[in-house]
């Protein structure tokens, strides 16, 4: 009989865990309170991005940081309590974002960058979801020149890691996007070989119904604790108890929470997001997603309307909404689109799960046997789903993996 393994966990990365299991044979449930794709994965800016080899760093240079402490930029913002709360952490991610260590982060990290299009395709192929995704690549928009000289040297360096890019001035921007008001850009950066999808929560959806279509088996349940016995896992929920030989927690960005009870403290912290849809002028159209690099949001097509999703907040994953970061993005997205009313009232929020060191944890525990981590994708846990569910899986099964495991361990930050 095939080995039996629960996934806790359908977001991108869960669903992408248990995809890979059920394809190598095992007998898979997978497990979330909410249906497949409905937390992080769902309220993304939906970018597969092939073009992210390089992690956000903690900022070094002095006039970064303080630029931040006044809590009015449009990027990021922070509540203090927070700061506080999770001050080891922050102190070791800004340690690892020391240029020399970030150089090693990257061509870790990297390793699955380069994989997440061509992992994401097998798993869109075999789920007929190509119509969620344009394979067309993305616009990153300056209005200053001084950080577009510094992309474009970041652009140059990408090109080493396979990243395809272009530069491109405003009449090649207005040929992309004739309803984009271009004259408060001085230029930009066409990244090609990114994805675009136009519902990420249907693509999460997509690949969980492929996985069941080939025999796996998921069920809507809160998980409340999990424990070994007899070389079995049991992990009770609101739906009674499942037992399997091997246990994968894939809980984004409550796996920190989850994990606490089987002793492990892993320093993983939430960095908060907000979306809200709005309509467009009749007659008007946004084709890409696009960066408005020096505000820090993305703004792009989905099937519900023109997403604006923000860049970071700084706060408890419990915290109540403040809505000022989105609200201020907004006005600086009206500056050159369009936009007419919000499709919701009240704004989604989701929260990156983000490790000190930039880069997931992805393999076996270390205190306990068949205790499989997937999780603390930060910024890019929806393009790197698959390229994770993939690698898990090779560990899992005891076969040769496709890229070296190591700098994703477990334990690494045992003391
Ligand atoms: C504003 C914003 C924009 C982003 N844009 C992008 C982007 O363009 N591209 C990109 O690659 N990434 C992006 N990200 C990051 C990406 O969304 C996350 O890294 C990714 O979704 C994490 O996936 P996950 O499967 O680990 O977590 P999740 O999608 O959160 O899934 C975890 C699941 O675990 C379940 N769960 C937790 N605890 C329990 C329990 N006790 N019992 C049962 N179920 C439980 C939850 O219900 C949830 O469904 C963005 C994030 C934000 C916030």
């Amino acid at each position: 009989m095939s080995e039996q393994a629960i996934v806790i966990g359908a977001g991108m990365v869960g669903v992408s865990v248990a995809w890979h299991l059920q394809q190598q044979g095992m007998q898979v449930t997978l497990i979330d309170r909410k249906q497949p794709g409905e937390e992080t994965s769902y309220g993304n800016a939906g970018l597969i991005q092939r073009e992210a080899v390089f992690p956000h760093a903690f900022p070094r240079d002095v006039k970064d940081i303080f630029k931040v402490i006044p809590n009015h930029n449009l990027d990021i913002r922070y509540r203090p309590a927070a700061l506080w709360h999770f001050k080891h952490p922050l102190m070791q991610y800004w340690y690892y974002s020391d240029p020399k260590r970030f150089k090693t982060v990257v061509d870790e990290w990297s390793t699955l960058i380069a994989h997440c299009t061509e992992t994401h395709d097998e798993m869109m192929q075999a789920a007929h979801a190509e119509h969620l995704v344009r394979k067309t690549g993305w616009l990153q928009l300056h209005r200053t020149t001084e950080t577009y000289a510094k992309a474009i040297a970041e652009a140059e360096l990408a090109r080493s890691y396979g990243v395809q890019s272009r530069l491109v001035n405003m009449d090649e921007v207005r040929e992309m996007e004739p309803d984009l008001n271009t004259s408060l850009f001085v230029g930009g950066i066409h990244w090609q070989n990114t994805w675009k999808v136009t519902n990420p929560g249907a693509l999460v959806k997509a690949y969980a119904e492929n996985f069941v279509a080939a025999g796996g088996e998921f069920k809507q349940c809160q998980m409340y604790n999990m424990q070994q016995e007899n070389g079995e896992w049991q992990v009770n929920t609101d739906q009674g108890r499942l037992s399997a030989k091997h246990l994968v927690v894939a809980t984004g960005p409550w796996s920190a929470d989850v994990l606490k009870g089987l002793g492990y403290d892993y320093p993983l912290f939430p960095m908060r997001g907000y979306h809200k849809h709005y309509h467009i002028a009749d007659g008007k159209v946004l084709n890409h997603s696009v960066l408005d690099y020096d505000c820090g949001y993305v703004i792009g097509p989905k099937a519900a309307g023109i997403r604006i999703t923000t860049g970071a907040e700084f706060t408890f994953q419990n915290a109540p909404a403040d809505e000022r970061q989105l609200d201020d993005v907004e006005k600086k997205a009206r500056e050159y689109l369009p936009l007419t009313t919000a499709v919701e009232d009240k704004a989604w929020i989701g929260h990156r799960p983000c490790m000190p060191d930039m880069k997931p944890v992805i393999g076996p525990a270390h205190k306990h046997s068949n205790l499989w981590f997937a999780f603390g994708h930060a910024h890019q846990g929806f393009t790197l789903g698959p390229a994770t569910g993939k690698l898990l899986s090779q560990m899992m099964l005891g076969h040769a993996t496709y890229v070296n495991p190591q700098p994703f361990a477990a334990n690494r930050f045992e003391k």
